[in-house]
Order: structure tokens, then C-alpha cells, then sequence
């Protein structure tokens, strides 16, 4: 075994499931291997580097910002915290900003501004409804938030106050809510419950319910954002603004940060209410300026969304194939799920691995595809073909073994 992965079982707690690969480089969708061996990279950090592996826009402004000023605490004004909260704001529905690390951490801001609202404006009331199969994050509040018992059931008891719904059903949202509910919480696609795409009319539906409640319609773009649906945000793409949405992962392109942005009349957040020391920091925010702005200029949702519909379509044509296999191919954008008929999840991304192509067995009969946004329509010719060489060694493997 490689001398890397023996040291991870010595050294690390094991909460992940690892494939047998340690990645030593990347340069656009490509990433090495310890042996140099190249693969197309399918999982882009989770969804996360949307432009690529080290795309030279976000190196340059690292390495510049790195010389210049890094981290200064919130204690003092900078100026790339500054730019990048001018181009989120200009290019959303939103109004204010607070930048933190993380996506749980700025779902745990949103968390805390909803809940400040309904002391504020709504009587006291703090519940939120959020809904099954969601996926907010690992802190234990946003585990509350999460609709996952099996997330939860080894840390209970969990935070009080959310109160979990089946996803794309707008009459439960109706049923579920009371005078103690202060929001709702919601995906517009539900990424690791399993790329679960709602209908058309689902969050509009919501968006208007929520406002002739007076409660607040909160939007977790950790995923969806950024471009990743084929609209700079996910609500662009749903058609339903939201009060308060978080954003994280393709954000900074590879570099840790998250937000969370309000319009002005839920801006009730105050001196002592929040804060982190690392939020917003200098690196960071030059690195996600240079992300969003390349993003924005280069039309890369646009790309996303065109290069979304190809992969979608090939991808349904190896399903042509395989029917016997692959159940639906499904998702918007650059964010598609393959579901099996069976639980071979693992044993594809095994056969993938093995093909050099790399992709995400996000549950037992379902892989994701996330490539950067930035794929190239070589790079998506050869994924799929190396997607579909790993599928046809795993159904054999498994055939063989029955
Ligand atoms: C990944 C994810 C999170 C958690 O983000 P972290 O940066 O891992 O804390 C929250 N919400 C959604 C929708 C996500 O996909």
C-alpha cells in the first residue's frame, strides 16, 4: 500500500471515505496522482473549483495578495473584503454581506439572522422549516437543520427549532407552518441528498408564501451558487429571489470562504451578534474577487449551463446503452447525478477511478457529476467515454463475482 495512505490510518480520525488516490497537482480539470498519472477531475473539490485546478486569474491574485496583506482581523478596514462584497451585491438581489470560512458557518449566520428577525419583528418566533434529505452542513445546528437522522442520531439532542418537510411539496411548507416559524430554509436543488431537482414553480410558490406570512425565505446557494446551474445564482435559474442567501464552495474557487448576503429590511444583525476572525480576511477575498469577477466576465454560467446540456445529453445516450444499469440521469447545469438501479455506486467510481475519471458516489446507487464550469468539450467527450469504459468494468467485475 502507498506509504501515504498507511500514514492516514495512523494519523487521521476516520470520518472520510476515501478513494485509494493522493492528488499531487491539478491544472484546469485535470488533476496527478503521486505516480503521475492524469485524470479528469469529475468532483472539481466538491463542487467547488469552478474555474479549474489553479487557474492562472486566482493564482496571480493570491500570490499578489499574499505579498501584500493577508490577515488583519475585522478589527480594521481592507480593501478586497471591500470589492468583493460590492460585486456580490451588485450582481444579486442581495443588499448587505457577512464573509466567514465555510458553508455550515454561513448557514449558521443565516440561522442566527432568521432567528434575531423573529425575535424582532415576529413575536418571538425562531422556528424554521427546512426539509428532508437537505444537506446545510456539519456544525451541530446546522445538523439540526440538516433533514438527515443519520447526520443527527449520534449527537442528539439537537439544536430545537427546525422542523424538516418533504422537499418540492409547497403544501407542506403550508401545513408545517406556524406562528412560531420565523423561515424557511431551503436548497434550490438539493446537491448531496442527491441532485433532487424541484419543480418548475416550487420555490416561486414558497417565495410567495413566505412573504404573505412576513417570514423569511432563505436560500442555501453553498452549491448552487457561483454558476454551477447555469445562472450566476441558483434563484436566477428557479426565478424566485430570496431574503437571505449563503453561498460557499465555488465562491472562492478553492480557497476557504462562505457567505451570507440579506436584503436591507432583514439586515438586523448588530455590533456583537456575530463575528470571525478569520472571516473576510485579504487572501481570500482577492482570491474569490478574481473568481467571481473572471466569472462574471467570461459569461461562465452561460458556458456551465451549454456544457451542462451536452453532458446531460451524452450522458443519457451511455444510458441508452446501459439501460439494464442506469436507471435516470438527472440534475440542471453542471450539477447531474447518474441513478442505478442498483446500490453499485462505489464500484462505478472504482471502475472510474481506474478509467482516470473522477466522480462522486453520493449515495449507495447514485454518482455525481460536478466538473469545473470551465470543462472543455474535449475534456466532456473523453469524461463520459472514460465514465462509460469504468461502468462496463464494474458491471462486469460484478457480474463475474455473482
Ligand atoms: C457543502 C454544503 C454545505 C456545507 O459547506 P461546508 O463548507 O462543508 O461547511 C452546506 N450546504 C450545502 C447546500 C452544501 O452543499
Amino acid at each position: 500500500m502507498d506509504h501515504w495512505i498507511e500514514s492516514e490510518q495512523k494519523l487521521y480520525m476516520p470520518v472520510a471515505r476515501r478513494q485509494p488516490i493522493v492528488i499531487t497537482r491539478g491544472q484546469g480539470t485535470r488533476v496527478w496522482d503521486q505516480n503521475n498519472i492524469e485524470y479528469l477531475d469529475f468532483t472539481a473539490g466538491w463542487a467547488v473549483n469552478n474555474l479549474g485546478h489553479c487557474p492562472p486569474v486566482m493564482v496571480q491574485a493570491i500570490q499578489e495578495q499574499a505579498a501584500t496583506l493577508m490577515q488583519t482581523s475585522n478589527q480594521f478596514y481592507t480593501i478586497p473584503q471591500l470589492q468583493l462584497a460590492e460585486l456580490l451585491i451588485d450582481n444579486s438581489c442581495l443588499d448587505k454581506i457577512f464573509l466567514c470560512n465555510s458553508g455550515a458557518e454561513a448557514n449558521e449566520g443565516a440561522i442566527k439572522l432568521a432567528r434575531k428577525y423573529g425575535k424582532m419583528h415576529l413575536n418571538g418566533a425562531y422556528e424554521i422549516i427546512t426539509t428532508e434529505n437537505s444537506f446545510h452542513g456539519r456544525t451541530l445546528t446546522t445538523t439540526a437543520a440538516t433533514g438527515n437522522t443519520h447526520y443527527q442520531e449520534n449527537f442528539l439532542p439537537m439544536t430545537p427549532g427546525f422542523t424538516h418537510v418533504p422537499f418540492n411539496d409547497f403544501s407542506a411548507i403550508e401545513s408545517a407552518v406556524s406562528d412560531q416559524t420565523c423561515a424557511v430554509f431551503l436548497e434550490p436543488l438539493q446537491g448531496e441528498g442527491g441532485v433532487n431537482v424541484p419543480s418548475a414553480t416550487y420555490l416561486q410558490d414558497v417565495r410567495r408564501f413566505c412573504q404573505e406570512k412576513g417570514i423569511l425565505f432563505i436560500l442555501d446557494e453553498v452549491q448552487t451558487g457561483m454558476g454551477r446551474l447555469g445562472t450566476l445564482f441558483g434563484y436566477q435559474y428557479y426565478n424566485a429571489e430570496p431574503d437571505v442567501m449563503t453561498l460557499a464552495k465555488g465562491l472562492g474557487g478553492g480557497v476557504p470562504i462562505g457567505a451570507f448576503l440579506c436584503k436591507d429590511f432583514c439586515d438586523v444583525l448588530r455590533p456583537g451578534d456575530h463575528g470571525s476572525t478569520f472571516g473576510g480576511n485579504a487572501l481570500t477575498c482577492a482570491a474569490a474577487h478574481a473568481v467571481v469577477q473572471y466569472t462574471i466576465d467570461h459569461e461562465v454560467p452561460q458556458h456551465a449551463r451549454e456544457t451542462g446540456d451536452l453532458l446531460k445529453g451524452k450522458l443519457n445516450a451511455v444510458k441508452a446503452r446501459h439501460e439494464t444499469a442506469i436507471k435516470e440521469i438527472r440534475g440542471t447545469g453542471m450539477l447531474l447525478a447518474v441513478e442505478f438501479h442498483e446500490e453499485i455506486g462505489a464500484a462505478v467510481v472504482a471502475g472510474c477511478n481506474e478509467a482516470r475519471v473522477l466522480l462522486n458516489p453520493v449515495r449507495p446507487n447514485l454518482i455525481r457529476f460536478m466538473p469545473p464550469l470551465t470543462l472543455s468539450i474535449v475534456e466532456l467527450d473523453e469524461g463520459v467515454a472514460r465514465f462509460e469504459r469504468g461502468l462496463i468494468s464494474a458491471l462486469s467485475s460484478s457480474s463475474n463475482s455473482n
